[in-house]
């Protein structure tokens, strides 16, 4: 076995990385940590290894009747070991790319969150697949309003011609941002965006209802709020108290010291209640391997006016 491995040259691992490394995006290029690199190189420098090892075996075992039981015994293990790697391959839908995993990713570190090539996190590359399959958002001319944009789908909506983007936060100098904008006081005339896209702003913000209606008002009719928000499922009713006011208080009740509130299953009659027509069902219809695959755990709201 060590002899097989030793047969894999410093070169062979060049080329791995060279593939694998191809970052297209030169605002994301820069910004893979030490860790990850180190992380994404060992698992695909285990795949190849263990790849090149399968061949070299198959080769022996013509050559070398004598050792050919021993030799087996090794190729069984290998093929083990390289269907838990490839068998569980990922695919990142945002940057088409094959990935041997997700990295760890997101505020409070999570398992599988992060694609290593556009940065990508479960719930971009959800919503990604959602406006895909759901919407013509990229065929048609639409007029879209985006709150606390991500730079990964900021970078994708930004350059597309068919889509008048308006990418808009609260804070004007983060990345992207077109206009300032607080989402419980939208300066936009009724009935103006075809498409709003909303991730993980509305559990910042003191009067969610208000910023709800708002999103309402602003869609146009029959156009698409696509919201999302950290939803803990064994909350029956969203956990909230205004007597959480400071960030320790909030970080220990809700999770995140900026969060004011933690909704749970009553998240989706709280935007019925303004008026969408909600579904839930995008992620919770779509089978368990393409969940796996995609690398997504987290619901989105499609909601319709
Ligand atoms: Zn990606």
């Amino acid at each position: 076995m060590y002899i097989i491995l030793k047969k894999v040259s410093v070169n062979d691992i060049d080329k791995v990385l060279e593939k694998n490394f191809k970052i297209n995006n030169s605002r994301l290029q820069n910004k893979m940590d030490v860790k990850e690199q180190s992380l994404l190189k060992r698992i695909e420098f285990l795949e190849k290894t263990v790849t090149k090892s399968l061949k070299t075996i198959e080769t022996l075992k013509n050559e070398n009747s004598v050792q050919k039981n021993q030799l087996l015994n090794v190729e069984t293990m290998l093929k083990d070991v390289h269907y838990s790697i490839v068998g569980n391959k990922n695919f990142c839908p945002i940057c088409n790319s094959e990935l041997p995993t997700f990295l760890p990713g997101g505020v409070n570190q999570r398992e599988n969150a992060m694609c290593p090539k556009c940065r990508s996190l479960e719930r971009n590359r959800a919503v990604y697949l959602f406006l895909k399959e759901k919407t013509n958002i990229f065929d048609q001319n639409i007029k879209m309003l985006h709150f606390a944009p991500e730079v990964v789908l900021a970078e994708i909506f930004s350059k597309m011609d068919n889509i008048e983007y308006l990418p808009v936060d609260i804070n004007p100098d983060m990345h992207d941002v077109k206009e300032k904008m607080d989402i419980q006081d939208i300066k936009y005339e009724d009935n103006t965006f075809d498409i709003i896209y909303c991730s993980h702003v509305l559990e910042h913000v003191p009067h969610d209802k208000k910023a709800m209606e708002e999103l309402y008002r602003v869609l146009k009719p029959g156009g698409k709020a696509i919201i999302q928000v950290p939803l803990n499922p064994n909350y029956k009713e969203t956990y909230e108290d205004p007597s959480f006011n400071t960030p320790e208080l909030r970080l220990k009740h809700y999770g995140q010291s900026d969060h004011v509130r933690h909704y749970g299953l009553d998240f989706k009659e709280k935007l019925e209640n303004v008026g969408f027509k909600v579904s839930d069902n995008f992620i919770i219809d779509m089978d368990e391997k393409s969940v796996k695959k995609y690398g997504i755990n987290e619901n989105l709201f499609d909601c319709t006016k």
